[in-house]
């Protein structure tokens, strides 16, 4: 099924700029100029995820985003700003936003971000039950992971982390994507938490002696590899 967004830019060379964007790759797009425009459109279909500029001619973006997320609980709000400043980022994750990009943003990093949103808005598509990379096998409904006929001992987050690997397995899986898909993280803090758990979970994982199974691309991300 297409994913309907919602974009909300006054500026006409960006707004016109993500729908063409948005649109060649598959989604259904709409978009409103001003913050009456968005709630308009929201009452009268609610999209899977609203794209958010806070700086509107008629509202406080903020003030858009709480009431979006009053009318549409399970909608994703991806905040777009050029405001630089951490305050205006807070108020709007407070105001009910789930992430947010600074303007100039790339493509690429928009793209990968509205796909993380979406996929994690129906979380029991898409990922089979059983994952199985070489001895290693994950069962995911259970959430058992074992190596061999061994059971390993995983907490939460080295689980969540270890799944993304596996569903990608033999491809990279970026830094952003893990903490996007993973922590849920508005990237405020810095990273080194990914780090640690990539270096339990080699421990659990990874017989002694053995390569890792989990490969570090440097200022890139990770990759669980296959053979
Ligand atoms: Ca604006």
């Amino acid at each position: 099924m297409r994913e309907r967004l919602l974009i909300v830019e006054d500026d006409a060379v960006i707004g016109a700029g993500l729908v063409t964007a948005l649109e060649a790759n598959g989604y259904i797009v709409e978009w409103a100029t001003s913050g009456a425009d968005a709630l308009s459109r929201c009452d009268s279909c609610v999209p899977d995820l609203v794209l958010l500029d806070l700086g509107l001619p008629d509202s406080d973006g903020t003030e858009v985003c709480r009431r979006l997320r009053g009318m549409a609980p399970e909608t994703r709000i991806v905040v777009l700003t050029a405001r630089r400043e951490e305050i205006d980022v807070i108020l709007a994750l407070e105001s009910g936003a789930d992430d947010y990009l600074t303007k100039p943003f790339r493509l690429a990093e928009l793209l990968a971000r509205l796909r993380a949103h979406l996929r994690r808005s129906r979380p029991s598509e898409g990922t089979p039950d059983q994952l199985l990379v070489r001895d290693l096998s994950i069962d995911v409904a259970a959430r058992r992971v074992t190596v061999g006929r061994d059971e390993v001992e995983l907490r939460p987050k080295e689980f969540d982390l270890l799944a993304l690997l596996a569903v990608e397995a033999g491809r990279v899986v970026t830094r952003e994507r893990i903490m996007a898909d993973v922590w849920d993280e508005h990237w405020f803090g810095s990273t080194k938490t990914l780090d640690t758990h990539i270096s339990a979970l080699r421990r659990k994982l990874d017989g002694t002696g053995a390569p890792s199974r989990i490969t570090t691309l440097r200022g890139v991300g990770y990759r669980l590899e296959t053979e």
